[in-house]
């Protein structure tokens, strides 16, 4: 960074956040701001957005406002923020009048440098008049995708941003960030918000630390016991598509008496929000939940993410998974496929109030979803890949089917015995059909078409129906066949396909034994620290990530600090937390040194 404030970005990293560098991006991005160049930002969860503008905005004269779509992620934030001696605040609709007036005054004196708040709050009059006697330097949109429609995570709220922007007397820096966003959500970012020649920063997707698994045919609920019982000492997330799914695994979980909460939209906010607090304080171990949950949840120590359906698509699944690992430290992502999911996403679509060309484009990202559980190649290359980022190796080494002991076997002749199916029934019926006839089924509609007098009827007989459609889902998932994004989506053959059929080229597949991760076990000086960490979070009432990281923990237990200037060392211990804590922690890791 040649900028003349890199020193100050620098000290404040290491006073503030105790930490020695900036990762190459958030260099970057820092650099870009206080250039004072509009910037937009695609960062991976996890990767440090928020130094990149929290940084800036303590450098810069008066405030910086950040937009943030949500109430519970904006205390999470500030409170954060306030512990390491950032002078921080929020405003929003979980405050009452006399509050957000004495927050206001707060903000009008100048007492604050980082002022959050929810998009809804920006064309309140009084807001407005406040923020006419301070000079704000920067907006940080957080969460940008939430502008577009073609985002997962539309808000129309945020439309409210560009003409309160061109509300102010005097035009601020703006910074977009967001952790996903397809190239079109980009364009629509940087449009929606009118940014000039912004600086367009985007970090690779990869999450290096995240083990993807995806299991098909499996006993899902046996699957969830097992996992949440083995991993008792480690926080968890399980995503269900309906309220009806959260109950029943909710039941079955607290029958084995594990620390579970659940989470959907027909709770109370009450009851919400305190299954919410209980899991980011470490009260809860795993909760079980529909995709409302997660959101307004910052907790860095999650370990695992568990979708018990399949999502609607990428995005969204690379979000929620994304919620495992956000300290760095190894999570897994785990879904769990069954046929059921896509009938039902497509349903949903299907129903819905959106135009046409939505519809499609719905259809679309649905299919890439299922081609996902489907993939033989790496899970890992196949998520940056539809990020737009096509430089990831072939095998990454950690996702199941780059680790799967899976053998390799080729269907060459299956895969011909398929495509020529397809190609004598003209292309012009879906997938169930196709199983049929190839099944030899004696169904009234294969018999009306006269399909069982085509050559290629019958020739899986001894196959399982949902063998068939797992085959043919895997030639879809490879591209060698497709699924038309109508209303009946039709198989049809793609170039590969004609190749094979011509006998020029060869097709195969994996097929997979699986086996369990071993369980992760805490060392006992690392229990001693996580013990430790909450109940200073129950004494202090803050959640216990934010006292330190499981990431600081075990840098703790790497470094074995003997002294508080030791302590400075360790990764995300800066001053004013050396302070606050820097004594306990000593003096947990000295009698704990012989362990
Ligand atoms: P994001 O908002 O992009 O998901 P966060 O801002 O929550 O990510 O940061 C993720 C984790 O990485 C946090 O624990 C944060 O303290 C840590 N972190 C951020 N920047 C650095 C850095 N320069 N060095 C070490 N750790 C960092
Ligand atoms: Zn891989």
């Amino acid at each position: 960074m040649k900028n003349a404030y890199f020193d100050q970005a620098l000290d404040f990293l290491r006073r503030f956040y105790g930490y020695k560098s900036f990762r190459p991006a958030q260099e970057t991005i820092i650099e870009s701001l206080l250039a004072g160049r509009d910037t937009v930002a695609i960062m991976p969860t996890g990767a440090g957005k928020s130094i990149c503008f929290q940084i800036p905005a303590l450098i810069m004269p008066g405030i910086t406002l950040v937009i943030s779509p949500l109430i519970s992620l904006m205390k999470d934030q500030v409170d954060a923020l306030v512990e390491q001696g950032i002078p921080a605040t929020f405003i929003n609709s979980s405050l009452n009048l006399r509050e957000s007036r004495r927050r206001l005054s707060d903000i009008a004196s100048g007492r604050c440098k980082l002022v959050y708040v929810a998009p809804e709050r920006l064309d309140t009059e009084y807001f407005h008049s406040v923020l006419e006697q301070v000079e704000i330097s920067m907006i940080a949109v957080d969460e940008a995708h939430c502008l577009s429609q073609w985002g997962h995570d539309f808000r129309p709220s945020y439309r409210q941003i560009a003409p309160f922007i061109a509300g102010l007397p005097k035009r601020p820096l703006i910074g977009a960030f967001t952790a996903t966003a397809t190239p079109e959500v980009r364009d629509d970012i940087i449009s929606l918000l009118r940014l000039r020649q912004p600086a367009i920063h985007v970090s690779g997707f990869d999450r290096p630390n995240l083990f993807f698994r995806v299991l098909r045919g499996e006993d899902k609920q046996k699957f969830v016991v097992n996992y949440a019982t083995k991993h008792t000492s480690d926080s968890g997330i399980i995503y269900a598509a309906t309220r009806k799914e959260v109950d029943k695994l909710y039941t079955l979980l607290k029958k084995r008496k594990l620390a579970v909460g659940k989470y959907h939209a027909g709770m109370s906010d009450q009851e919400r929000t305190a299954v919410q607090e209980d899991f980011i304080y470490d009260n809860l171990q795993v909760i079980v939940a529909t995709n409302a949950f997660g959101m307004g949840i910052d907790k860095s120590n999650v370990r695992y993410v568990i979708h018990y359906n399949m999502p609607k698509n990428i995005e969204s699944y690379y979000q929620e998974a994304g919620r495992a690992g956000r300290d760095g430290e190894p999570g897994e992502c785990i879904l769990l496929f069954s046929p059921q999911d896509t009938m039902t996403q497509r349903y949903l679509i299907d129903v819905s109030t959106e135009n046409e060309q939505r519809k499609v484009h719905n259809l679309h990202c649905l299919q890439r979803m299922v081609d996902y559980c489907h993939t033989p190649e790496c899970l890992r290359r196949f998520i940056v890949n539809y990020f737009g980022d096509t430089t990831a190796p072939e095998n990454c080494g950690n996702c199941s089917n780059c680790t799967s002991d899976a053998e390799r076997i080729d269907v060459t002749i299956d895969a011909q015995k398929v495509f020529s199916c397809v190609y004598r029934m003209h292309e012009r019926f879906g997938l169930t059909l196709v199983a049929q006839v190839l099944k030899g089924s004696s169904e009234q509609r294969v018999r009306q078409l006269h399909f069982d007098q085509l050559s290629t009827y019958g020739l899986f007989r001894k196959k399982t129906l949902a063998d068939i459609k797992l085959m043919i889902q895997r030639f879809i998932a490879t591209d060698y066949l497709m699924l038309t994004e109508s209303e009946y989506p039709v198989l049809k053959l793609r170039p590969s396909a004609y190749e094979v059929l011509k006998g020029k080229r060869q097709v195969f597949h994996l097929i997979e034994k699986e086996k369990e991760a071993a369980p992760k076990k805490g060392t006992s000086l690392f229990t001693a620290l996580r013990e430790l960490r909450k109940t200073l979070a129950h004494r202090d009432n803050v959640p216990p990530y934010v006292i330190f990281s499981d990431a600081t923990l075990q840098d703790m237990c790497r470094l074995k600090p003997k002294t508080l200037e030791e302590m400075l060392e360790v990764k995300g211990i800066g001053e004013v937390k050396l302070e606050k804590y820097g004594k306990e922690f000593l003096h947990c890791l000295i009698s704990n040194s012989n362990h």
